[in-house]
């Protein structure tokens, strides 16, 4: 997937926090784990088009905190959502809206996950 993907099915469809013509030197670990997924699980009409999803506040994933956010660059100071106190309105990142979407649609497995995991 070139940047130029990403940009066009992850960021700019799903992420409240992406802004066009802006240079982004850290790139969040939610849009890593799907570019690592697109090269064999996903396929690219696997990927949905919309579906930010506002019920996400509540659905917090374990799954998804342990194996995406804990090494995310953006944890530290970056991310509210994954902050210790969030506040109500805080929302992740679009990488973990999509793979939330695609649990949601069981187009991806615990496992699959585990195996897309960059360390
Ligand atoms: S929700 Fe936050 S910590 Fe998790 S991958 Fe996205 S930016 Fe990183």
């Amino acid at each position: 997937m070139s940047k130029r993907d990403i940009k066009n099915s992850i960021c700019r469809p799903f992420c409240k926090f992406f802004r066009e013509g802006e240079k982004e030197d850290m790139e969040c670990r939610g849009a890593m784990v799907i570019e690592r997924l697109m090269t064999g699980i996903l396929k690219p009409e696997d990927l949905p088009k919309t579906g930010r999803d506002p019920s996400l506040r509540e659905k917090r994933s374990r799954l998804i905190f342990e194996k995406v956010c804990r090494k995310c660059e953006f944890i530290k100071d970056g991310c509210d959502f994954q902050s210790t106190n969030p506040p109500d309105e805080a929302e992740p990142c679009g990488g973990y809206i999509l793979i939330s979407l695609l649990f949601e649609k069981k187009l991806l497995r615990s496992s699959d996950l585990k195996e897309a995991i960059i360390e």
